[in-house]
Formats: structure tokens, sequence, C-alpha cells
């Protein structure tokens, strides 16, 4: 098995919807933000070449939108997914799998394209299952308030028209071949992939944990829908982090590909900061 971490560019968020109730005089030392108080995030995704398969972890937000959808969100720096897929040797259509963490438009934008003609919505990867799960699917279908600008469904609809999406399962580490944790803070239903590579445990964090600045219990996303939720899973899960010395990949964090974190006195905090190919050869 061979992981890379895949760039797929880079842009903004409002620093108070990044950090709910912690305010900006704190989360700033972490998070910078402009003078529009927006802060950098990555959409950082993650491809395991695994035998004959090729597992593209989420998209991040692609090219198809209109330019006033991408005036909201300052995009910046020079990457893209096809461009990071070719660095290593890929093209799109080898992708056999893409696993979508959850549907909202930065993990699964990137997922979907027009076609020639600029008619038709279309997958990106043609020759690829789109992996997600049936409770996830049905949340993201039917909207809530909050979330709804969130679940675009021109990303989500051609996922299904095409044919190409099928549901994990309980038995998805035979479908998929990794492990996934289940969380419901963020949303219904957010997968995490915990794999096992090189003698080491990597957990691919999505909107559980975006960035080092969210390590904190109570510095949970204005976005979440369920937050007391997302504080008992974040304290679940950095327990077992700190105690298995997970490296932790991280999706959102534009300074950080990976981090790992301790045990404290005032709870789990980081312990240190690492490059993917730091580690992980
Ligand atoms: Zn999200």
């Amino acid at each position: 098995m061979k992981i890379y971490a895949i760039e797929t560019g880079n842009f903004k968020l409002d620093g108070g919807a990044m950090f709910g109730v912690v305010p900006k005089t704190i989360w700033q030392k972490t998070n910078p933000a402009d003078a529009n108080n927006l802060i950098e995030m990555s959409m950082r995704c993650m491809l395991i070449e695994d035998g004959d398969r090729l597992i593209l972890i989420d998209t991040g937000l692609g090219a198809k939108q209109s330019d006033k959808f991408f005036g909201y969100y300052y995009l910046f720096g020079d990457f893209s997914l096809e461009l990071s897929l070719r660095k290593h040797g890929f093209h799109k259509d080898d992708i056999t799998d893409v696993f979508l963490t959850h549907l909202h438009f930065d993990h699964c934008g990137g997922a979907i394209e027009y076609n020639a003609s600029k008619t038709i919505l279309q997958p990106v990867f043609k020759n690829a299952k789109f992996w997600s799960n049936e409770n996830h699917w049905e949340w993201a279908t039917a909207p809530n308030a909050r979330e709804k600008a969130s679940f675009l469904k021109e990303n989500i609809q051609p996922i299904q028209q095409s044919g190409q999406l099928n549901f994990i399962n309980e038995n998805y580490k035979n479908q998929i071949g990794f492990d996934v944790l289940f969380m419901d803070g963020h949303t219904e239903k957010q997968m995490l992939p915990k794999i096992t590579y090189q003698g080491k445990t990597i957990v691919f964090m999505a909107d559980l944990l975006p960035t080092i600045g969210h390590i904190p219990l109570p510095y949970v996303m204005g976005y979440d829908t369920r937050p007391l939720l997302t504080i008992k899973e974040k304290e679940d899960f950095l327990n077992l982090a700190a105690d298995n010395n997970y490296y932790l990949f991280l999706e959102h964090d534009a300074q950080h590909e990976l981090c790992t974190v301790k045990h404290t006195e005032k709870g789990v905090r980081l312990k240190e900061t690492h490059k993917f190919l730091d580690i992980f050869n």
C-alpha cells in the first residue's frame, strides 16, 4: 500500500464561524484572520494505492461553480486535484474508488464537472465507485435549513444519476479495505477513514478536527449541527489518539498536514506537527 497527500486547493472561511463560541482574541493565535476576518483553509485529500485499487478520499470543492460562488471562498494557491494526481503519476481515470467523508461541497464538489458542451453534470472519475452511507445520503438529499448551503444538489444528484453510487454497509472493511469511524456531531454519519500504514495509524480527520486550532474541546465549528455531540466525539477520539499515538491527517489545516496529540493536565493537546513525507515515505 502507498498513501499520498493530495492538495486540491486552498480557500478561506469566516474565522468566527470556524470557531463557534470561542472569541477571536483566542482563536486568532492559532488561525490568524485577514482584514475580512477570514482564515486560511486547505482541502487536502488522500490517495491510497492498494493493489489494483486507487482510492481517493474526498475531492475538494472542484472547478464547476460560478464566479459568484467562488467569490465567497477566496481560493488561493496553485494546487488542483488534477495537478496533484499528475505529480504522483496518476490520472483521474485511474481512480477506482472515491470515498466521501460527507457531502458538504468542500469535500465532494471536485467529484463532479460539466461535460465539454457545459450542458450536463457528470462524475470527474468515470471509472470509480463512489462511497457514501445510506443515513448520510438521506440526510444530505433532504437537507435541514442550516446545512442547505453546504449540500448542493449539483454535487449530489449527478453521483446518483451516474449509477456509480455505493453505500458502505457493516462489511465496509471488505468493501473499501480500511476501518471507518462514524461521527454524528458535525453532520449525520460523517465517516473518518482509519488506516494502518507503515506500522502507524493514520486517521483522516475531515471535519471532526479541521485544524490544530480545534484540539481543545469547546473549539467546535459554528457549522456543526450537534456541537455538544462533537465535543463528546472529539474527547473520546483525542484520548484514543493520545493513548495510541495516532497520526491525524488534517484536511483543512493550511499549514499542517499531520499532527499528533498528548495528554496534559488541561486535557489532550497538540504534541507535534509533521509534514506527511517526513513521517511516511
Ligand atoms: Zn463539513
